[in-house]
């Protein structure tokens, strides 16, 4: 097969060796269902349990915390409707414009049932006004839900400050955390958060699991009813080589996570600042600083996105004009119209997000061929 270059790590990420190494074995010899009783499973249930532990590490939870799920947006989902559901009296949601479709979906079908439901704005920087995000709660409010970090600009929202907030004001707040998780650190004791949702397909693990986090003072009310599984917090037979491989990726994610950001880092920059050099008519959509160390999305004046990324797809190059779930769509990005950019702008806006195994080598490529393409593209 043909090299790929990949810059998609924020739709998905490749599984780590060391994670399919982890896994295979529950997939092959070690295959029982752990809630049954005899030693065969007791062996599995005693590594789910190690797993969970390594997952509970990574933020700094106590691993009874911690509900394995099938996905980040399943975790979005359950903790949404848990607030909406557990004080019935409270019908206020307040959210951002800019979350992924797994909050804003959720959101919208909330409303059809007669909550109310405030989309905080950004500015063109991608960032909140949190004296905003202070006014828009209400006595009713079910629930803040806030992305730590977003998918599509990398911009990083100030987690810890909206947690005192919601605090301040008594209200339940989870965070979207998917796109954080093995980027920066998360710490959900010195933050003081009710839930986080997290995925392990971008962290190195297999598609098909996520976690959310619970914190043992907040109320909650399962979404999916069924068995004991999870402490009778999300029914279903556990995805054993799933949550094996969460543990292993969460483990490697912390072994890795300070030397691997700077790697990073250091590329995307290198990227950035050559595309931005050699490709005139080119800007950074969201924050410099405030923003994940992986993540580059630009904007190419007079070309559209999707014919850029077309052309890379035949060099062999990964990448996309925003969120997976969009990508084919003709709709310009909800993230970048909330930032008040035009639907010309945001249709001309690529996203390029690393991950552990680029190299040099893939950076200079594409800041070789990219200049190219996008100077064909334009003389159309
Ligand atoms: N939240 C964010 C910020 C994401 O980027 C994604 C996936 O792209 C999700 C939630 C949904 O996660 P999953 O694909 O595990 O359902």
């Amino acid at each position: 097969m043909r090299k790929i270059y990949y810059f998609d790590n924020n739709a998905t990420t490749p599984v780590a060796p060391e994670v399919v190494a982890a896994m295979t074995p529950y997939l092959s010899e070690l295959w029982a269902n752990p809630s049954s009783g005899y030693q065969f499973a007791n062996r599995v249930a005693k590594d789910v349990e190690s797993a969970r532990a390594k997952v509970a590490a990574l933020i700094n939870a106590d691993p009874r915390e911690v509900v394995f799920t099938s996905c980040g947006t399943e975790s979005i989902n359950t903790v949404l409707h848990s607030a909406a559901t557990i004080s019935p009296q409270k019908r206020h949601i307040v959210t951002t414009s800019v979350e992924h479709s797994a909050t804003l979906r959720c959101v919208e079908y909330l409303a059809t049932q007669g909550y109310e439901v405030t989309l905080l704005p950004v500015n063109s920087e991608g960032a909140l006004d949190l004296m905003e995000l202070e006014r828009s709660i209400r006595p009713d409010t079910a629930m803040v839900s806030i992305m730590w970090a977003n998918n599509e600009t990398g911009v990083i929202f100030p987690i810890p400050a909206v947690a005192e907030i919601c605090r301040k004001k008594q209200v339940l707040f989870h965070s979207d955390a998917v796109q954080a998780a093995g980027k920066e650190q998360l710490d959900v004791r010195a933050v003081g958060l009710d839930c986080l949702s997290l995925s392990a397909h971008k962290l190195y693990a297999p598609k098909g699991i996520g976690m959310v986090y619970l914190n043992r003072g907040s109320r909650f009310r399962p979404l999916i009813r069924g068995g004991q599984q999870e402490g009778g917090r999300r029914g279903g037979t556990e995805n054993v080589p799933g949550i094996i491989a969460f543990g292993a990726a969460a483990e490697l994610a912390m072994n890795r996570l300070r030397e691997e950001n700077e790697r990073v880092r250091a590329l995307r920059d290198r990227l950035e600042t050559a595309l931005l050099k050699d490709i005139p008519g080119t800007a950074r959509n969201g924050a410099a600083e405030l923003r994940l160390a992986n993540t580059s999305n630009l904007a190419f004046d007079s070309v559209e996105a999707e014919a850029v990324l077309i052309k890379l797809d035949q060099l062999g190059i990964c990448a996309s004009s925003g969120s997976a779930c969009r990508t084919g769509s003709l709709e310009p990005s909800h993230v970048l119209k909330a930032m008040g950019f035009s639907a010309s702008r945001a249709r001309s806006s690529v996203r390029l997000s690393l991950g552990f195994y680029n190299t040099a080598e893939d950076v200079d490529y594409l800041a070789a061929e990219l200049p190219g393409i996008i100077r064909k593209l334009r003389a159309l």
